[in-house]
């Protein structure tokens, strides 16, 4: 079972006060500054410089012993004390930036006074620095220049700098990049990921670059090239330049070659031939959503009784214990003490004739934008109410979600309905009370877009498992009604067609640091498939990367296909460029990205009428990103399409519109006549939707 998080925008730092951080402990990476890092690397280059310092090869040698053993033992040891003095007193001032050695000479030569030692140090090290080298050529005479004037402590400082810039742009030779620095490797998370540890990678021609990347350990630069030489004609398109497009990779082989598959003959074998629903849980908070699909879950057998009944007992103890089955699907500690669903939980369930992947969206309306996250990646939904009196009313009602959630999942693509009446239980299991709700939902239902056809009711208890996987043997119940039980409305959904011979895309809903190399990204094949070894684009960044696993259900896959909801593990890319909204996709034939589109709009129940510079929030997807209604452009006929007016001053309630959005950022979209999933949206403000769109003109 996996969890969406929105990561877009995320404070890491808040998180780093957590114990655990997307699976990798603190303690892991326990926040080493850079500078204090630097102590830690084992740096070849600097190995590597004995022509020029001499003196520092023995410096690494003898990290832990303050000065040269062999000087020292020649002093008196009223000398040795002086000398330990002056030392301790030129540390200050230049920190570990001059090895022992070479203070320690000054110190003698000086006669222990800890000022001209100082000195001495500082205007020998001047002399030694280089005027034409590389890239520091600049920065090194800057530092000339204005540590004439400089206090003491400054200039030191100063040198410090050119120092450490210098040993930065040392020549290296090939093994360098094969040396980890520890520090770099273990960069996962936002946090570590600031601190931009420059990690050597090769150039082109094999001249060895200071590669600005942040993060990404040479590994995965490695494994880029791996899908490089794999796969030459592959357009790389280098992120920005800072990652090298051809790097060697001495001493590694590439992994297996990607074979080409017959996609569809692949579904076909897969799982017995079952075909794949998502389906999304919806409805008002405490209609009993996480209890009735937990309670299901137990009737299938997919969890035990020993978990069952752990959750019982800690629920129990909670003072809890009618959320005993919420808690198969409530994860978090936060959602078990609240009692609410707060994210979209997902797991999997195989029927007569289909497999399921079950999303539990939040009811509360605090956590529409996860619930959307759910309900974009639907194929069908179960809408929950709650049967006892005053509680359907409540959701039903203006400012309940029963309704919301409703209109939200039908645009954003969901045709087919199961409306679970729920609780009851609650009512003796009275007709007349499931008429008396079935009517009212149906004729709003039916306003909403849903067909008659494709909706179906029925009467439920979560609580006591009744109707869910087998049909009711309660006799209040079956003496009207003789219909399915959920399971097997379930069951009998539609599958839907997918886009597999679309161009790859895949919307990112997660993004985590697992162990090994790269990281993982979890999201829904929108179109086409992927295998492992396949290079892709993540788009906005505009970086590719290499796909080294495949998981979907926890289960390694070679490839998966639209409809999947997968964890891809990528390598070859800095985490810290892939937000939740980021799309992946083929580099041959790249998702739209743009910053300003023209679209049809719907406008909900909204009170305060649409202007021209109107703040909105754009939803679709994974995405959820500030924009602004730029231009209204036309108001449309609701069912022929016809402009009406052109120019509008507003837009009120219930009119169908064309308007031009901008946003902040640029987002990745599709044309709704190309992608359905990728140009469909929802627009909100201040807590509520709305809004409908899809996507007809894309700007810039
Ligand atoms: P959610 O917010 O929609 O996920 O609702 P929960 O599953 O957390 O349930 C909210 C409360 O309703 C809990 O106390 C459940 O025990 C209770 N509940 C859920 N289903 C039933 C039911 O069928 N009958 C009765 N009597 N109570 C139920």
């Amino acid at each position: 079972m996996s969890r969406h998080r929105n990561v877009r925008g995320y404070n890491y730092d808040e998180d780093f006060e957590d114990d655990d951080m997307y699976g990798q402990s603190v303690e892991d990476d326990c926040c080493i500054s850079p500078a204090t890092a630097n102590q830690f690397i084992y740096s070849r280059q600097e190995r590597q410089a004995p022509k020029e310092e001499p003196l520092e090869e023995e410096e690494d040698e003898d990290e832990d012993v303050p000065m040269s053993p062999t000087i020292s033992h020649n002093l008196n040891p009223l000398d040795q004390a002086k000398l330990f003095s002056c030392l301790d007193q030129m540390r200050t001032v230049l920190g570990d930036a001059v090895s022992d050695s070479v203070l320690t000479q000054a110190a003698i030569r000086c006669g222990f006074d800890p000022q001209k030692a100082l000195e001495a140090v500082l205007s020998e090290d001047t002399q030694k620095v280089p005027v034409n080298r590389s890239t520091t050529e600049e920065t090194t005479s800057v530092t000339r220049v204005s540590q004439e004037k400089a206090p003491l402590p400054q200039r030191a400082k100063q040198e410090a700098v050119a120092e450490k810039a210098k040993s930065r742009d040392a020549p290296h030779n090939k093994v360098d990049s094969e040396v980890v620095p520890k520090v770099a490797r273990m960069t996962v998370s936002g946090k570590k990921q600031t601190m931009g540890f420059e990690v050597p990678s090769m150039g082109e021609n094999g001249v060895v670059t200071a590669s600005l990347r942040r993060g990404g350990s040479p590994e995965d630069a490695t494994a880029s090239s791996e899908a490089t030489t794999k796969r030459p004609g592959t357009p790389s398109k280098g992120s920005n330049g800072d990652e090298p497009s051809t790097v060697p990779t001495p001493g590694r082989t590439s992994g297996k070659a990607r074979q080409s598959i017959n996609i569809k003959a692949e579904l076909e074998k897969r799982q017995g031939g079952k075909p794949l629903l998502n389906l999304v849980v919806i409805g008002h908070v405490d209609a009993g959503k996480s209890t009735l699909m937990g309670h299901l879950l137990y009737l299938l057998g997919n969890v035990n009784k020993r978990t069952m009944h752990k959750y019982e007992q800690e629920s129990k103890k909670a003072g809890k214990a009618s959320f005993a089955y919420a808690w198969v699907l409530d994860e978090t500690g936060e959602e078990r003490d609240r009692g609410v669903t707060m994210d979209v939980g997902m797991t999997k369930f195989e029927t007569n004739s289909k497999v399921v992947t079950l999303m539990d969206a939040p009811g509360h309306k605090d956590f529409i934008p996860n619930m959307i996250t759910g309900a974009a990646q639907a194929d069908v939904a179960v809408l929950v109410v709650d049967a006892s009196r005053g509680e359907f009313e409540a959701g039903f009602e203006a400012g309940g979600q029963t309704r919301e959630h409703a209109l939200l999942v039908r645009s954003l693509g969901v045709t087919q309905l199961a409306v679970a009446v729920n609780k009851m239980d609650q009512v003796n299991w009275q007709q007349e009370r499931f008429q008396d709700i079935t009517s009212k939902l149906g004729h709003f239902l039916k306003q909403a877009g849903f067909k008659d056809s494709d909706v179906f009711y029925i009467p439920t208890s979560g609580l006591s498992g009744e109707n869910l996987t087998a049909r009711s043997s309660v006799s209040e119940l079956t003496s009207w009604f003789s219909g399915p039980s959920l399971l097997e409305q379930i069951d009998g959904f539609k599958a839907p067609q997918r886009s597999i011979d679309k161009p790859f895309r895949l919307c990112v809903s997660d993004v985590f640091k697992d162990q090994g190399s790269g990281f993982c990204v979890t999201g829904k094949i929108e179109a086409g498939y992927i295998q492992t070894g396949d290079r892709i684009l993540a788009m906005p960044p505009n970086e590719t990367c290499t796909v080294k696993g495949i998981t979907m259900h926890d289960e390694a896959l070679d490839w998966a296909a639209a409809g999947d909801h997968v964890s891809l593990t990528v390598t070859g890319m800095d985490i810290i460029k892939i937000n939740v909204g980021c799309v992946f996709c083929d580099p041959k034939e790249p998702v739209k990205v743009c910053t300003r589109f023209r679209a049809r709009v719907l406008l909900f129940n909204i009170e305060v009428p649409i202007t021209q510079g109107f703040p909105v929030l754009l939803h679709y997807q994974t995405v959820s990103e500030p924009a602004t209604i730029r231009k209204l452009i036309s108001v449309l006929h609701k069912s022929s399409g016809e402009v009406l007016k052109k120019k509008p001053k507003c837009l009120s309630k219930g009119m169908n519109a064309i308007v031009e959005v901008q946003t902040q950022r640029p987002v990745s979209l599709e044309l709704y006549k190309d992608y359905k999933e990728l140009g469909r949206f929802m627009l909100r403000y201040v807590g509520s939707t709305i809004a409908a769109g899809v996507v007809t003109e894309i700007k810039k």
